[in-house]
């Protein structure tokens, strides 16, 4: 099956990448080695985590199409890194676009290598879908900052060394939002975390977070702090195609476990895979998943071409066809395998709860159709 590969859209350069990617992550899934990190520091060494940061700080010079191919691939192999959406796509780049020169060489060649992890923390427990009502608020002091609030279902605050918090100036508390990226370190004191009791099997845990009165130095601020949205949408561009890439590699790794095997189960005298009523389904998310991966790579283009508001639109819409794919992608396989579907053996039932996730973050596929309602379609607005 060729699903999502060698399509002409790509450079010989994207495609050997997709290739070398591929053997990694099925060297991976055949060792049954069942911890990530051992894949993380492994595609770390081999630069993949790095592939879009700048060459001059540690990465290697490509952007958000070569690390959405990194991603997609591992997933297709069933060992997705779940983290790459935040540390490298989101920090990364926009460490590596308004950072300054000193945070640059700080930051950005750990984030490349992988021995450096970056979470990112924007959603809060009273404003969810609506960034503008956060109310993580900095303060400014003589020497540096003081950042106060809360936030809720930041993954892998454990595993990252820091956490790029999305906050505004206590001038700015109200209205509209006008953000500011703060950059806390993981042990900084008043900085607080709980794990969140989730239904999902992976290493990256999402967490609570308290910032009691949290004591910033000046250059923990990254970026202008008038900038306001243009920098935020920097990284949440990027964040929704590799979300795409995400829920294309698992959407992949679902309906080839079930294509296997329905050519191989017999209840009747034909395979299960001859009637059609399995059949179709499985070829229906195979041609859904196809079209949402040309949607990514479109957004992903526009992306590294800095058109960012064109980029705003397509990873919206590359985002919401990857994640729909997927989660019915997931719901034709796991039916294609009737019990085994949900048997932990198959590895199949599993993806029920972690496919939603797609659907549900960095922003609800409510909020993609609310968005292209109002901007696309010029619609009117109900809230
Ligand atoms: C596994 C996982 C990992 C995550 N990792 C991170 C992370 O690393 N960092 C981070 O900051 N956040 C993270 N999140 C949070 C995620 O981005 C949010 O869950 C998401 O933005 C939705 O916010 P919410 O959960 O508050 O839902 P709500 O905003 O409360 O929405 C609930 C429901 O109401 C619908 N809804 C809300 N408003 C409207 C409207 N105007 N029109 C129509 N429908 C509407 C939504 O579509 C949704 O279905 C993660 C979440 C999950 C599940």
């Amino acid at each position: 099956m060729t699903a999502a590969t060698g399509t002409p859209f790509e450079t010989d350069g994207q495609r050997a990448l997709r290739t070398a990617v591929a053997a990694l992550g099925r060297r991976h899934a055949d060792a049954h080695d069942d911890d990530p990190g051992v894949l993380w520091r492994e595609a770390g060494k081999l630069g993949y985590l790095g592939v879009s940061l700048p060459e001059e700080y540690g990465g290697g010079g490509g952007g958000i199409a070569e690390l959405a191919t990194v991603l997609e691939e591992l997933g297709a192999q069933g060992c997705p890194l779940l983290l790459l959406i935040v540390s490298p796509a989101i920090c990364g780049t926009v460490i590596a676009r308004f950072g300054t020169e000193e945070q640059k060489r700080r930051w950005l060649p750990g984030l490349a290598d992988g021995s450096r992890i970056m979470a990112f923390g924007i959603t809060e427990p009273d404003a969810g879908s609506n960034a503008h009502r956060i109310t993580t608020t900095a303060r400014r002091t003589p020497d540096g900052w003081v950042l106060s609030g809360r936030k809720v279902f930041v993954s892998g605050v454990d595993l990252a060394e820091d956490t790029m918090i999305v906050g505004r100036r206590e001038d700015t508390r109200t209205g509209a939002l006008k953000p500011c990226l703060f950059v806390v370190p993981r042990d900084a004191p008043g900085f607080h975390r709980t794990a969140i009791d989730m239904e999902l099997r992976a290493r990256e845990k999402q967490f609570e977070l308290v910032l009691d009165e949290v004591r910033l130095p000046a250059d923990a601020l990254v970026g202008d702090e008038d900038a306001g949205l243009l920098q935020l949408f920097a990284g949440l561009n990027p964040e929704r195609v590799m979300t795409a890439a995400f829920a294309l590699g698992m959407g992949r790794y679902a309906l080839a476990k079930a294509v296997a095997y329905a050519k191989e189960r017999r209840v009747w005298k034909e395979p299960i895979g001859a009637h059609q009523a399995i059949a179709h389904p499985l070829a229906q998310s195979h041609i859904e998943l196809e079209l949402a991966g040309l949607m990514t790579r479109k957004a992903a283009l526009l992306c590294d071409a800095g058109d960012d508001v064109g980029a705003g639109e397509a990873a919206n819409m590359a985002k919401y066809a990857a994640a729909e794919a997927c989660v019915r992608a997931v719901d034709h396989a796991v039916h294609t395998l009737g019990g085994n579907g949900l048997t932990r053996e198959y590895g199949l039932g599993r993806l029920v709860t972690a496919s939603r996730v797609a659907r549900i973050a960095p922003v609800s596929r409510e909020m993609i159709l609310n968005y292209v309602s109002h901007q696309s379609l010029g619609l009117p607005k109900s809230y």
